[in-house]
């Protein structure tokens, strides 16, 4: 109790000799009136003597990536998809050791401040470069700015810590414009291989291994996946036509559970291990997927499954081979040699930059693979015109038949467009058993080849109001000239 006494005592005698200085001071200021102002100013005031400035701190270049990004931001941006916004951050003149500084993001859309935020306090580098992301200062944005148009400032110290030659380059601004596109829906149908070689059946449990690499490299802000009841296959897969008998039993459910021009992606997922953890996968043939159709069929091999996959569903989405590895069907306007992605990418999951120098496009046989900014725009056109489709469904049965030996080749030969751009094209007759035309429906051509085996099938929707064809023929065509013709007994026969 005694000290706090003392110590207020003493408290209340520093104010007063405080307060007795201020008063002194007034006086001598009061006593000199004719004095120049400019000369009266004795306040006791100590001055922070500013140190002088040793750099200069710039923003010299936004890059915004969400999959990949040219030097110039013009890969289309999707709405609401993660975005790592790059700032290149520079300092220069610097003299002794690099300053650390912290970058402001200021958010506008149509003029109005929607958000800003703040990075960690980083080293700034003297010469920042797109090959070495330590080199910027790399900001997740929030996802719900992302949208429409995005107006962003970067301002570097902006809090005016650190001197500078010239506070006036602290500052950059850009625009970005992101485009609305459907989440891309899979359905994953879980294969039980029974394997006519070893005699044993392969099956896993139900899971899902492709979404995570697919939400990262394609271009959309959601994959959905809806795990379908498994599905029985017995062959050997060692072989490609097996490959291409699989796919087109999927095309069937396909056709018969989404419909034709569904939107939704039939993905089967084939499984390398038996009961006693053996597996019969040697090499060759380990997917398929139609070009420009949505359904596909992949190994499920562990790390590799999901490139593989978006490899297939690049099929699926219109994309032919790039040139590396050695592949057939390859795409005769891929810009880039060597199926390199061209420019950088940014895997935004764990920030992993992707180098086009050492990085080959997902639609090669090359690795390590990442997403070009050709085939991510390639994949947005699809999914923009394609997206959120229902399929056209009804009563009535999806019939495929696998095509092949000259009949196959003359409709490769002709055909210049698979999948969706070639609509129209095709069609189907239904023939009673005297040769009579009693309907006719649109058809669908289906390609794919991938290690040496090419595949070609044809199928159409046979609406219930055919009826029941109880002896005649289906005949396809291609524009006028007959493809190929199968007698039927009834409609679930050909597939
Ligand atoms: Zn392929």
């Amino acid at each position: 109790m005694r000290k706090h006494e003392l110590r207020l005592i003493a408290g209340i005698l520093l104010v007063l000799g405080s307060t007795w200085i201020g008063l002194f001071h007034q006086r001598i200021v009061a006593a000199a009136p004719e004095r120049n102002q400019a000369n009266e100013v004795f306040l006791p005031i100590i001055p922070i003597r500013s140190s002088p400035p040793m750099n200069d701190l710039q923003v010299i270049h936004l890059g915004l990536f969400q999959s990949v990004q040219s030097q110039s931001n013009d890969v289309t941006l999707i709405a609401h998809k993660p975005a790592i916004l790059r700032v290149y951050a520079q300092v220069s003149d610097s003299i002794g050791p690099a300053p650390a500084s912290r970058i402001r993001i200021d958010a506008r859309r149509n003029g109005t401040p929607i958000g800003s935020l703040t990075s960690d306090s980083h080293v700034i580098s003297s010469h920042p470069t797109s090959e070495d992301m330590a080199s910027t200062i790399n900001v997740d944005l929030p996802v719900e700015w992302l949208s429409g148009s995005l107006e962003l400032t970067a301002t570097i110290d902006g809090a005016d810590v650190i001197p500078e030659f010239s506070e006036a380059n602290n500052s950059i601004r850009a625009t970005f414009q992101f485009q609305d596109v459907a989440p891309l829906e899979i359905v994953i149908i879980p294969i039980t291989y029974n394997d006519t070689v070893t005699g044993k059946t392969y099956a896993e449990a139900a899971h899902d291994p492709i979404s995570g690499w697919l939400l990262s490299a394609f271009p959309v802000n959601a994959v959905k996946v809806t795990i379908h009841a498994p599905l029985q296959f017995t062959g050997n897969l060692r072989q490609g036509d097996d490959w291409g008998r699989l796919l087109g039993e999927i095309t069937t459910l396909w056709g018969n559970e989404a419909g034709p021009d569904s939107s939704q992606i039939y993905f089967g997922l084939v499984p390398n291990r038996a009961a006693d953890s053996s597996g019969w996968f040697n090499g060759g043939v380990s997917g398929l997927g139609w070009i420009g159709q949505r359904v596909s069929v992949g190994l499920d091999t562990g790390p590799d499954t999901g490139p593989a996959a978006a490899h297939e569903i690049g099929h699926n989405l219109g994309r032919r081979h790039a040139p590396c590895g050695n592949p057939s069907g390859v795409d005769p306007h891929f810009p880039y040699p060597n199926a390199s992605i061209g420019v950088f990418g940014v895997d935004t999951s764990d920030e992993t930059l992707l180098d086009p120098i050492l990085t080959h496009d997902m639609m090669s046989y090359c690795g390590p693979e990442w997403v070009s900014d050709y085939t991510y725009e390639g994949l947005f056109q699809d999914q923009y015109l394609r997206g959120g489709k229902s399929g056209h469904r009804g009563q009535g049965t999806y019939i495929t038949t696998l095509v092949d030996g000259p009949q196959a080749d003359d409709l490769l030969a002709k055909s210049e467009n698979f999948g969706q751009a070639a609509a129209g094209r095709y069609r189907v007759q239904v023939l009673n058993d005297k040769g009579a035309i009693l309907a006719s429906y649109p058809a669908e051509l289906y390609v794919a080849e991938e290690m040496g085996t090419t595949v070609t099938m044809l199928g159409a929707f046979i609406p219930a109001e055919a009826g029941t064809l109880t002896g005649g023929n289906l005949r396809f065509l291609d524009g006028d000239q007959v493809v190929l013709e199968k007698s039927v007994k009834a409609w679930p026969e050909l597939k």
